[in-house]
């Protein structure tokens, strides 16, 4: 699996306002901001500041991983889909990864069953 060192992550320089992004939440340990790139009507990206590659290796600070999901919930509230979105993480490029640093979409607004396999 490539792994980006921060300086030249890409999700690193948003999180430190190097690289503009629309945020629409944030939290101490944690941002939401669009997708430059919707697959669906709501596509919000929920980064955690620290850069890890991947959310598994996230997961080994119970604290930032507890402060993605509350930022997703808070996202979904906040666009009106709390009670319809998918949350989606890729891992590896071999299942569609392509920025290395951790984050959750969250997705809402399309016909999930009918557009999506899942
Ligand atoms: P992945 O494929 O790694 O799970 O998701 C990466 C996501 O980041 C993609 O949906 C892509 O559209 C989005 N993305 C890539 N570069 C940027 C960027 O510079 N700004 C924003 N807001 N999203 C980005
Ligand atoms: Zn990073």
């Amino acid at each position: 699996m490539t792994q980006q060192t921060p300086d030249d992550c890409i999700f690193c320089r948003i999180v430190a306002g190097e690289l503009p992004s629309e945020r629409v939440a944030e939290t101490e340990r944690s941002i939401a901001i669009r997708d430059i790139n919707p697959a669906a009507p709501v596509h919000v990206l929920v980064v955690p500041r620290r850069h890890e590659p991947t959310v598994g290796a996230l997961a080994a600070s119970s604290d930032d991983l507890t402060d993605v999901f509350r930022l997703v919930q808070q996202v979904a509230e906040q666009e009106g889909v709390a009670d319809a979105h998918r949350m989606v993480v890729n891992t590896g490029s071999g299942a569609g990864q392509t920025v290395f640093h951790a984050h959750v979409h969250v997705l809402a607004g399309a016909r999930f069953s009918e557009e999506w396999l899942l």
